[in-house]
């Protein structure tokens, strides 16, 4: 029988279901088990896996309590598409009960549906056209906020789509700016501020790895915003339960208009979340031809649902956030000082459970910054630990997750193996 990656790519284009799925080097990966805070492929090879499948499993893969609460909803009910369940009500007050912007929530099946319908209804609630991203910063793949991800030197600056199909007005209008750079934000409000509807930003740029944002940079995006009449949205796709029960917002004390979640809700299982002031969301509460349309055949998918109440018990219930962000520091501090021993440039970032170790001297404030990076170090680095069992995305700039099932003794590993694989990348 022909290997399965190969049979893959006969029938699923590039053989996987995803953008950043196949990576050089990796492209016969084959995934057949996931558990704690492993993975194996069909070679038999098992990996620790900080790479988390982008961020959803903060609990680890397969976490018990989570599927058997998937097992018992599919013995109750599946998905009907007419009116609610229990399970939604409950998940949609926990949500408003514990991220601070949130006042009504709407369920989708991915945080791209959710930014795209922040979009939608800001700019139905204001009649504006112009939407304003920054650089670096990742939303999900729909044609407003595809552009300006990560962007080569040359592009920065100009409009930079991460595909092609894009009709050139709507690229537009999306604004790009450089992030933590209040006063490029005060200029596009003095410039365009009558026209923008929305301004929407992941709050720490973990697409880019780990940019944390200055509290000024936020306190002006929100001042400015109020100032001009301009829905505020923070992306907390990553950070929303992963950083803290409330997001971003709850650590910072900025509170945006509109709020789109996903990944950690449900440790895995498809889900994402928009919610908000309640003016706002109320304007999704009408029948099609409405001033906001909402729909999807998945959303509050009862099985997800239950996974994701499961998930946000155990978030509240036991000391997941205490571990993971014990486990993170070891790391990040950890790192920091393999990397100086070794008198590698290297600057190790990164907040609670997530981390990233750049090789690069200099702070990481802004995008412009990250170009310092030597891409060519961070992925050799990352395909070395490969050979120790330690699956770091070995993609630039790519950030790295620990998960509640992450041991000590995995994180001693990770030290051990990091010296051995930042000596040989360097000569690599
Ligand atoms: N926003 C952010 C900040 C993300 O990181 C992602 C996914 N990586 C998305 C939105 C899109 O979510 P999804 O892939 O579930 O559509």
């Amino acid at each position: 029988m022909k290997h399965l990656a190969e049979r893959a790519r006969q029938v699923i284009p590039g053989g996987v279901n995803s953008g950043q799925r196949s990576i050089p080097g990796l492209t016969d990966l084959v995934i057949t088990e996931a558990a704690g805070a492993r993975f194996r492929d069909s070679q038999g090879r098992e990996y620790v896996d900080y790479h988390a499948a982008f961020g959803p499993p903060l609990l680890g893969h397969n976490d018990p309590d989570v599927g058997a609460a998937v097992a018992e909803a599919g013995r109750t009910v599946d998905l009907c598409g007419v009116g609610v369940t229990a399970g939604e009500v409950e998940l949609a007050e926990t949500l408003a009960e514990l991220v601070p912007s949130v006042e009504k929530v709407l369920l989708t099946s991915t945080g791209s549906e959710a930014t795209f319908h922040a979009l939608r209804v800001a700019r139905a609630a204001t009649g504006r056209r112009l939407v304003v991203k920054f650089q670096g910063c990742y939303h999900g793949w729909h044609d407003a906020v595809s552009l300006n991800v990560i962007s080569a030197p040359e592009k920065v600056g100009t409009h930079d789509p991460i595909s092609t199909g894009i009709l050139p007005e709507v690229l537009e209008a999306t604004l790009v700016l450089p992030f933590n750079d209040e006063q490029a934000v005060r200029r596009a409000f003095a410039e365009h501020g009558d026209d923008i509807a929305a301004v929407i930003l992941e709050p720490v740029p973990h697409n880019v790895g780990c940019l944390l944002p200055e509290q000024e940079f936020l306190r002006t995006l929100r001042e400015e915003c109020t100032r001009a009449g301009s829905v505020l949205i923070f992306d907390e796709v990553i950070t929303g339960f992963r950083h803290h029960l409330g997001g971003w917002q709850a650590i910072s004390g900025i509170t945006p208009d509109l709020t789109t979640m996903g990944k950690a809700i449900a440790n895995g299982y498809p889900v994402g979340a928009l919610g908000g002031r309640a003016d706002l969301m109320e304007l999704f509460s009408s029948r099609p031809g409405g001033p906001a349309f909402f729909a999807g055949t998945y959303n509050g998918h009862p099985a997800v649902v239950a996974a994701a109440l499961a998930t946000l018990r155990k978030l509240r219930e036991e000391p997941v956030h205490e571990h993971v962000f014990r486990l993170g520091e070891r790391i990040r501090t950890g790192l920091a000082e393999v990397f100086a021993s070794l008198d590698i440039p290297a600057l190790v970032s990164g907040y609670g459970s997530v981390f990233v170790g750049y090789f690069m001297t200099g702070p990481a404030r802004t995008y412009d910054d990250l170009l310092r990076n030597d891409a060519n170090m961070f992925i050799g680095y990352r395909r070395r630990l490969l050979e120790h069992g330690i699956f770091e995305l070995p993609l630039n700039l790519k950030r790295s997750h620990v998960s509640y099932a992450h041991t000590d003794a995995d994180v001693d590993h990770l030290l051990e193996s990091a010296a051995t694989a930042a000596e040989l990348a360097r000569g690599d």
